[in-house]
């Protein structure tokens, strides 16, 4: 067989000297070819290593047309080769990986649920099985099976053999690449599983430290388990840890009570708006009383901060009590304004013409139909104009 890379002889070199064979350029992409490689090639659901070579980074590694080929943040040329890991991801990595080999062996054996996907993402991992539920009690036992393999320190090696003694192998999930020829790479974990992959892999399951199962999500045949291990599992608990610490700082609260400080927060939030829309309600009528009295076709009227809702409220309180008059009125709040220009049953304006020639003067997009049109602008610099040329159409 043909020599092995060095991330398949030893999983943990970090740095190694080897030779740049040839470099090349893939549709823009300067990328370099090795005579050995630490730097593991996406695939089997791993995503590639990242790191230096020659201090150039390392942004992408591919299988390729039979060869390795590290994608290069500028190019570089043949000669001596020094490659350094970002072992941080490579570690992580690992331990997500054959987190994910542990689960698989386990959801088999203890449930003989089927592991048909596994997917490695930047946060959180997960494996697809072929299993119509998964309840929280049985969530819980696999964890805790997970744990206590953990615990068990299994050895996790891998071993090569001819196709012909892998028949021989009781091996669990038998699938091989496509075309695949010669010497088969079994990995192992001791006493538990068996299994096809070129990954890699931690020494023992010790070095997973912990996993943790995050939940389940019902997906087309199946169930997805997401999980986070080692490393990830401490960074996502610290993550955790410091947003409770900002909201029992904001809510006053305890961790136990955050959610139903939060909800009595929501609730009075709730009651607070409800009371504040019946005030403004009240507030619009008795206002239209009053500018409806006024004597002048138009009233004209700039509010502070309202919605669009009270505009509208307004103009029709005014106008079911003067129907002959029209309204102009605006408001403004965060930096956006409106206007609203309606007119009564028995006035003769052309809102549509003369809201649009408005929306023009604000430089505001907006539209409406038939008595009223309002728009939305974003600022209010021009409004003396707009009131000038409603009122010169109206006199
Ligand atoms: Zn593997």
């Amino acid at each position: 067989m043909t020599s092995l890379p060095a991330y398949e002889r030893d999983p943990f070199a970090a740095t190694l000297e080897s030779l740049i064979l040839h470099c090349g350029e893939e549709r823009g992409r300067p990328f370099a070819v090795l005579v050995d490689t630490i730097f593991y090639p996406e695939g089997g659901g791993q995503p590639c290593d990242l790191g230096t070579l020659n201090g150039v980074a390392v942004v992408d590694v591919q299988k390729r047309e039979g060869e390795i080929r590290h994608y290069l943040a500028s190019p570089l040329t043949e000669g001596t080769a020094t490659l350094e890991l970002d072992w941080a991801r490579r570690f992580d990595h690992m331990q997500q990986h054959t987190g994910q080999h542990l689960l698989t062996a386990l959801a088999q054996d203890r449930f003989q649920w089927e592991t048909t996907a596994f997917h490695l993402g930047p946060t959180v991992c997960d494996i697809e099985l072929k299993t119509p539920g998964i309840s929280l009690a049985q969530m819980l036992d696999l964890e805790e099976a997970v744990a206590s393999e953990i615990r068990a320190r299994r050895e996790v090696s891998a071993r090569w053999v001819t196709a012909e003694d892998y028949g021989q192998e009781a091996v669990r999930s038998r699938g091989l690449p496509e075309g695949h020829q010669g010497e088969i790479r079994l990995v192992q974990i001791e006493g538990l599983d068996l299994n096809t992959c070129g990954g890699t892999h931690l020494r023992h399951t010790g070095e997973l430290e912990a996993l943790k199962l995050l939940g389940t999500e019902a997906i087309r045949g199946g169930i997805r388990l997401s999980y986070v291990a080692g490393g990830r599992l401490r960074r996502r608990l610290g993550a955790h840890e410091q947003r409770n610490a900002a909201m029992r700082s904001l809510l006053g609260a305890p961790d136990e009570d955050l959610v139903s400080a939060l909800t009595i927060k929501l609730d009075q939030l709730a009651a607070q708006d409800r009371r504040v829309r019946k005030l403004d309600e009240e507030l619009a009528e008795h206002m239209a009383l009053g500018l409806a009295a006024q004597p002048g076709a138009l009233v004209e009227l700039h509010l502070e901060a309202k919605e669009v809702g009270f505009l509208q409220k307004l103009a029709r309180g005014i106008l079911a009590a003067a129907p002959a008059k029209a309204v102009f009125l605006t408001t403004e709040a965060n930096g956006q304004a409106l206007f609203l220009l309606s007119a009564g049953d028995v006035s003769s304006l052309d809102v549509p013409t003369l809201g649009k020639a408005v929306a023009a003067i604000l430089d505001a997009k907006g539209g409406g139909s038939g008595k009223s049109f309002q728009g939305k602008a974003s600022n209010l610099k021009a409004r003396g104009e707009a009131v000038a040329r409603i009122q010169g159409v109206q006199s």
